[in-house]
């Protein structure tokens, strides 16, 4: 017989984790399972000793209840974004144009050790054993059965799919879904999924006593926008790509090399040593991306619940992610506003 509790959460990212909390808190049994060998998901933080370096979310901002709420309750410390000084403007042909320019990510939040510790805080409040690493979910039944890609199963009364849609969709549904919700899960794209990150970390920060404030806008690349990613004492800069996604498919290390020496390029012969470089590509990541993720976003969609995902699938099973959150969705903030959904619709029945 297979293993049974009365709630499953498959998903242990920000939505994931955040109804667990909600779950346990009102002392609801809950299993939750991540394909993953980390919770997390989108949210993922190296570090040298404490400090942490953010790969996927660095930011929340003013204005965002539910962040503000959850790092006080984790007593988690809250600084700004380092934003003073000049930018510098990369141009096609390699110049560099320094400017007093504002900068675009000023006034943004950062979590002292970065965004993973939050994860390990929500994690640490959860019963132990309840999250469960390296468990992929590949099948889910309307009697609320969830099959596991090691031949495994899972019985549960309530389902929550805190997944991304595109990610939801490739799960084998008993039955199929109509065509109908299938197209609209296929065609929510992932929020971040088709974008890659390299953070750059050295002893200080030293383009600060530059006048520099770490921000750079290239229309050269690698890395196309930049922004001083730096924690404790150490200094860090990190960069969204602008390489297209099948130019930069396994070529991780060649990819970070070129992202050091455009910060070479930019900030002098400092950057070219630093104490390590992280590199993500989120589009090849397999429980973030689709193919169909491989062209990044260029704007920030308007998400929301489409009419066809209104209603739960089945009597089981609700599907939540910042993607179909009902406000901010794409932010920490819509993950955290669609993990309350979710865990409203499991406490009400
Ligand atoms: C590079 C980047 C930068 C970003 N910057 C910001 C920012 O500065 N500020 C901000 O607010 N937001 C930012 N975001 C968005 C933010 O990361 C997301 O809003 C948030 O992390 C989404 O959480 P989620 O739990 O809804 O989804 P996810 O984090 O995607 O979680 C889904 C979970 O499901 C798991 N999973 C997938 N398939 C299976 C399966 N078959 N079985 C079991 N488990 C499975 C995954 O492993 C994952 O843990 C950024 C994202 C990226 C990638």
């Amino acid at each position: 017989m297979a293993a049974h509790a009365p709630v499953a959460i498959v998903g242990g990212g920000l939505t994931g984790l955040a109804v667990a909390q909600h779950l346990h808190a009102a002392g609801v049994p809950f299993r939750l399972f991540d394909a993953r060998d980390r919770l997390g998901g989108r949210i993922r933080t190296e570090h040298l000793g404490t400090d942490g370096f953010d790969l996927g979310p660095s930011w929340f901002w003013p204005g965002q209840p539910r962040m503000a709420a959850l790092v006080q309750a984790l007593g988690l410390e809250v600084f700004e974004q380092y934003a003073t000084g000049a930018l510098l403007y990369e141009t096609e042909q390699g110049g560099v144009i320094r400017d007093r320019g504002m900068s675009s990510m000023q006034g943004s939040l950062r979590v002292k050790g970065g965004m993973g510790a939050i994860v390990s805080g929500l994690a640490a409040g959860l019963p132990k054993g309840s999250p469960e690493t390296g468990r992929t979910v590949v099948s889910v039944s309307d009697a609320g059965v969830l099959g596991f890609a090691d031949g495994g199963s899972f019985e549960a009364d309530k389902i929550v799919l805190a997944m991304p849609p595109r990610i939801v969709a490739g799960l084998g549904f008993v039955p199929v879904l109509t065509s109908e919700v299938d197209a609209a899960l296929r065609d929510i794209p992932t929020w971040m999924a088709g974008h890659a990150k390299c953070v750059a970390v050295y002893d200080v920060p030293f383009w600060r006593h530059d006048g520099l404030s770490g921000d750079v806008m290239s229309r050269r690349g690698p890395m196309v926008e930049i922004h001083d990613a730096s924690a404790g004492d150490r200094g860090a800069l990190f960069g969204f790509l602008g390489v297209p996604v099948a130019q930069r498919a396994g070529q991780g290390d060649t990819v970070a090399q070129a992202c050091v020496a455009q910060l070479t390029h930019l900030f002098g012969p400092e950057a070219a040593k630093p104490v390590a470089v992280f590199y993500t590509d989120w589009a090849e990541e397999l429980h973030t991306a689709v193919p169909r993720d491989q062209d990044p976003l260029t704007h920030h969609p308007a998400y929301g619940r489409p009419v066809s995902l209104r209603a739960p699938l089945g009597a089981r099973i609700f599907l939540a992610s910042t993607e179909l959150a009902p406000e901010m969705g794409g932010f920490l903030e819509g993950a955290l506003a669609a993990a309350d959904e979710a865990a409203r619709w499991v406490l009400a029945r």
